[in-house]
């Protein structure tokens, strides 16, 4: 269930690594993450805080 959610919402791939940099309904892979990072920077990812995304990635922990 909500298994064909987890895919990359760049690339559109199901990915075996996803995750939610800004604590989002967005998943992302490792690849177009590091490409995000790479093109934008660090500052793409900060409208989050560090707590929120804390929240979010042991939510996301939970749901496995
Ligand atoms: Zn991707």
């Amino acid at each position: 269930m909500a298994f064909k959610d987890k895919v990359c919402c760049i690339c559109d791939q199901h990915k075996k690594f996803l995750s939610r940099p800004n604590a989002g309904q967005k998943l992302y892979c490792i690849q177009c993450k590091a490409k995000i990072t790479k093109e934008y920077g660090q500052n793409y990812w900060k409208p989050c805080s560090f707590g929120e995304f804390f929240e979010a990635s042991s939510k996301s922990m939970e749901e496995k």
